[in-house]
């Protein structure tokens, strides 16, 4: 069979596919989710789709197609892997199977920008219907387009929407069915055509470079084809699947362009808009008398207050606050649920189980472990609140534009700035939140700077050591040492990652900035059914990449800090449980001496462990630090989650389950604990040297998850892990031996 006819016969049995495209933010997921029924996300911020979704169509005569929503580019010159995409899908490059229709959805209130793309995927010949979304933006502006006019001009099939309100949804689908049928209704019996001999010549020659899978002989395609790689192939560009000998024969006609003055992608720039802007007033016939007049919108007005350099920057600086304050004081009760929630699981366990290793298991590594993780999901669902409102009120896209000349100083992407925001609350969400950003380069320098941020995992152990090795006294007349301390390990943390990301751009990333493409959405209301569902998708997708990693290092820490048993003191310890349950004691009296003789069984236990094995074995590597062993097994402990050193702690100074950053006896027991000689091991320079430790060094597992699954590689897990453990051991070195050499203890 030749490859034509094994395509045909593929056709005849396959569904037909529709791909969704059009710019961003144009409304392209509102329209798949109407047409499919399914709940893509759905934001007003450029960027939202970075991958592709699939789902079914059924259309109106019973027939059912594949819909494909790809993410969106503003032409069909491509820069990052997401615009490859969807240039891919649209050009039916492989891997995506070649569509029978293209629905483009175009912003009417932009329109001349969107038929930019629009003329480049009718030059492809692909079969094409046009949806005029946000029509009711551009009523509400008085304007109407003429939809004959658009019809008769681009030659296919117009259709005005409103997706959001459902509106010409059903118009829609019925001429997605005719152009399904009769995909000529849906071709343009014309091309553009842009002028110059020289441009005509550029194109002959670089269509002449194409692979023939990707012109399939087709010379209309092959022209479009060459003119997109004219305009989209340099040295920056990350197209995977691009030949050489292309890239050389593009580079070659730039090269003599240039040399007699002409400017090849200008010129193709050019000669497109020149073709739309001669239409436009036909197309929006009463667009001069509404758009005459100085009256500035209301965005306008709102964005001459919140983008001024100045004012705009300390609105900014309040509602982070506001946020940051809510998500600590808001998120406190629900945490406090969970943990009741998991403690009392935990004795419903004891109390249904047989005592023994099976017990232990379920309730020191399983529930234990799974609380662990849930314990996130009130900071995590509110932050991801605040986000989507952000974003979905078009906030964030100020946000992004605001914050550009501060990251973009730094080496960083300006978009860097929203995950490395949430990188506060858990950098595991942060890092998936990377994808917004065009290169690869970008999302992974950001990826190597996000765990600096101070998580909430942190504070639970900032608050443990600050409340137990540091005074309450208030510094400097007023303020409280406390908090201020607090405050100081944020703004540490902070300043880190800038100066990391600052380094690192200069040294192993380096490259061109690219420039913010971001285009300010006109502010609206949020829509509360995306922004639920947005918290709900994203919270899912922490669960399952978290979730999964920290329990399984729960459980195998508990493996390590509970064994090897030793069966005479395991029955020693039942022997003295049995006698004090004999004495017939008051209830209250007999289980604060049963949970004493557990605590010094876990004591002994953790004492003889393969933990305390391993933290004796750190002992030489972490004294230099101010450390002891029992230090190290919390360390290793916070590896798999920081917050477990707490848990760890509790466990190695035998005051059993009950300790949380609360507990006074844990904190005394901190306090008077000391070396053979006498001398305290817990001083606060120690509590100085242990939080610099905790905010420089990778001890997160799931981090270097979430990084190997975004990098694709274990190269980048790797080295994150191993430049923040040193650079944690020596800050903390020069922290704990400075501070001696200082005289202080
Ligand atoms: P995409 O980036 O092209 O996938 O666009 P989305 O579907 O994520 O939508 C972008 C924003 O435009 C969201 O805030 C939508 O609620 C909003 N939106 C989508 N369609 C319409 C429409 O027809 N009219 C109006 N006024 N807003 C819309
Ligand atoms: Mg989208």
């Amino acid at each position: 069979m030749t490859p034509a006819a094994a395509s045909g016969a593929r056709a005849a049995v396959r569904r037909k596919l529709v791909v969704v495209a059009g710019n961003p933010n144009t409304g392209k997921t509102t329209v798949f989710n109407r047409l499919t029924g399914s709940d893509q996300k759905v934001a007003n911020y450029p960027g939202v789709t970075v991958e592709s979704n699939r789902a079914t169509l059924g259309l109106p005569g019973g027939t059912f197609v594949s819909v494909l929503d790809v993410p969106g580019t503003y032409s069909l010159s491509a820069r990052s892997r997401e615009e490859e995409l969807a240039i891919q899908a649209i050009a039916g490059l492989a891997p995506f199977d070649p569509p029978d229709l293209v629905v483009l959805v175009a912003d009417a209130t932009q329109l001349s920008r969107n038929l930019y793309m629009t003329l480049q995927v009718l030059e492809l010949g692909v079969p094409v219907v046009l949806a005029l979304n946000m029509i009711d933006a551009l009523e509400a502006r008085g304007e109407r387009p003429d939809l004959e006019a658009l019809r008769r001009e681009l030659g296919i099939p117009v259709v005005a929407t409103s997706a959001v309100q459902g509106r010409g949804i059903p118009e829609l689908k019925l001429e997605i069915e005719r152009a399904l049928a009769a995909p000529d209704r849906a071709r343009p019996g014309w091309r553009w055509i842009p002028d110059g001999e020289d441009l005509e010549e550029d194109i002959r020659e670089v269509a002449g470079a194409l692979p023939s899978s990707w012109t399939r002989g087709d010379a209309d395609r092959s022209r479009a084809i060459a003119l997109w790689a004219l305009l989209s192939l340099d040295e920056i560009d990350e197209l995977e699947s691009v030949p050489q000998a292309l890239r050389d024969v593009v580079a070659r006609r730039r090269e003599l362009a240039t040399r007699i003055g002409r400017q090849i992608d200008t010129e193709i720039i050019h000669g497109r808009y020149a073709w739309i802007d001669s239409k436009i007033p036909s197309f929006l016939p009463n667009r001069a008398e509404s758009a005459a007049g100085p009256k500035r919108t209301l965005t306008e007005r709102i964005d001459g207050i919140l983008l001024d350099p100045w004012l705009g920057f300390a609105i900014f600086l309040v509602v982070m606050g506001i946020v940051f304050q809510s998500l600590f004081s808001w998120a406190d009760p629900a945490i406090g649920v969970v943990e009741v929630a998991f403690g009392w699981l935990g004795s419903v366990s004891r109390s249904w189980l047989p005592q023994g290793i099976v017990q232990e298991f379920v309730e020191g590594g399983l529930i234990a472990g799974v609380g662990s993780v849930v314990v996130f999901l009130p900071q995590i669902l509110l932050l991801f609140f605040f986000i989507g409102l952000m974003e979905d009120s078009g906030y964030m896209a100020r946000v992004a534009f605001l914050m550009d000349r501060i990251m973009r100083a730094m080496g960083l992407h300006g978009r860097a700035f929203v995950p490395m925001l949430s990188g506060y609350a858990c950098a595991v969400p942060a890092i998936l939140a990377t994808r917004t950003m065009e290169r690869q380069r970008d999302r992974t320098l950001t990826m190597m700077v996000i765990p600096l941020m101070t998580c909430s995992a942190r504070l639970p152990v900032y608050t443990l050591i600050i409340g137990t090795l540091f005074p309450p006294s208030k510094a400097l007349g007023t303020l409280p040492t406390q908090g201020l301390l607090m405050i100081g390990m944020y703004l540490f943390s902070t300043l880190t990652a800038l100066v990391a990301a600052l380094v690192l751009s200069r040294t192993l990333f380096k490259g061109p900035p690219v420039p913010l493409i971001l285009e300010l959405p006109p502010y609206r209301m949020p829509h509360w059914p995306s922004v639920v569902r947005m918290m709900w998708v994203r919270s899912r997708s922490f669960l399952e990449s978290a979730g999964g990693v920290i329990l399984v290092c729960t459980v195998a820490l508990w493996l390590l800090l509970s064994f090897p048993r030793n069966t005479a003191e395991t029955s020693r310890f039942a022997a003295e449980r049995a006698q004090v349950v004999s004495l017939s004691l008051p209830p209250g009296e007999r289980d604060a001496r049963l949970a004493t003789i557990d605590g010094a069984e876990d004591s002994l236990r953790l004492r003889s462990s393969f933990g305390a094995r391993l933290g004796r074995t750190l002992e030489p590597v972490i004294a230099p630090l101010g450390f002891d062993w029992k230090i190290g097994i919390g360390l290793i402990g916070a590896f798999a989650a920081r917050e477990v050193f707490i848990s760890t702690m509790g466990v190695v100074y035998g005051v059993g389950d009950e300790s949380d950053e609360e507990s006074a006896t844990l904190r005394e027991k901190i306090r008077s604990e000391t070396y053979a000689d006498g001398r305290p091991v817990y001083t606060p320079l120690v509590g100085m040297s242990l939080m610099i430790f905790f905010a420089l060094a990778c001890q997160c597992m799931s981090t270097l998850a979430a990084v190997r699954r975004e990098t694709r590689t274990w190269r980048w897990p790797l080295f994150l892990f191993a430049y923040m453990t040193v650079l944690a051991w020596i800050v903390s070195f020069v922290v704990y031996q400075g501070g001696r050499l200082l005289g202080l203890s």
